[in-house]
């Protein structure tokens, strides 16, 4: 498998990585009621009233079930995952069910890592079809980063820069937003590089070769691309 659809993440960046998805992706019931007891050990569990949807939680070796919440219980797994560190094995185990990918502990790529978890992407056959829902429905305006702002001056590219509000401080841009129509500080209605193909139900990116590193990370899994309802396959 070509080493970038594997990403390791030391345990630390695995734990951030649980914490991002979870704040995220706001309605996982399904999987934090899987979650809860590896976190928490046999015989906990949660529960969701189908009427009310009110959600109940116990602990291992409670006996009481104490009401919650979907973001009380997102609380107390990272805040029980952040106070006892799990093994890789533990950790790899958890964030399989956490990013619905293949993960394995092991050690870093490079001799002096410390052990972490590897993550299989499973983005190695994606293929996108062009629909744009990415384009047209994703807020991305805050995801343009300096590095993407200074790639465009030095290509020349005044005709994107044109599209990015920026913030500086000392005359050095420090943070930017993307689409800003120009000569005001409105966002664009959509993305101003977004056309028709000739097939009227595709999609084609005008800066494809250079656009934002945002849009060329989308969808960074299987996972993101389901929740976020993108059309590739
Ligand atoms: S820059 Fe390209 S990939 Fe990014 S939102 Fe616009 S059209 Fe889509
Ligand atoms: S939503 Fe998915 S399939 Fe549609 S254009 Fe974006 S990446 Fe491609």
């Amino acid at each position: 498998m070509p080493e970038k659809e594997r990403l390791f993440l030391t345990v630390d960046e695995a734990l951030d990585a649980v914490r991002c998805d979870f704040a995220q992706y706001a309605s996982q019931f399904n999987l934090l009621s899987v979650i809860w007891p590896m976190v928490f050990g046999d015989g906990a569990y949660v529960l969701r009233d189908a009427h009310s949807r009110s959600i109940w939680a116990k602990m291992s070796g409670n006996t009481k079930l104490i009401p919650s919440s979907e973001a009380d219980l997102k609380q107390r797994i990272m805040d029980c995952l952040d106070r006892y560190t799990p093994g890789p094995q533990h950790l790899a185990r958890i964030c399989s069910r956490v990013f619905g990918a293949h993960v394995e502990a092991g050690p870093g790529p490079i001799a002096d890592t410390t052990s972490g978890i590897w993550i299989d992407t499973g983005m190695e056959d994606f293929v996108c079809n062009q629909c744009g829902r990415c384009c047209l429905t994703l807020n991305y305006h805050d995801g343009c980063s300096v590095g993407d702002y200074q790639r465009w001056q030095d290509l020349g590219r005044t005709d994107i820069l044109d599209w990015v509000g920026t913030i500086r401080q000392k005359g050095q841009v420090t943070a930017c937003r993307i689409w800003v129509t120009p000569g005001t500080s409105d966002f664009a209605e959509t993305c101003p590089w977004l056309a028709r193909s000739p097939d009227p139900n595709r999609y084609v990116c005008t800066i494809h070769d250079v656009r934002p590193t945002i849009c060329r990370q989308y969808p960074g899994s299987r996972k993101h691309a389901r929740m976020t309802e993108c059309g590739g396959v």
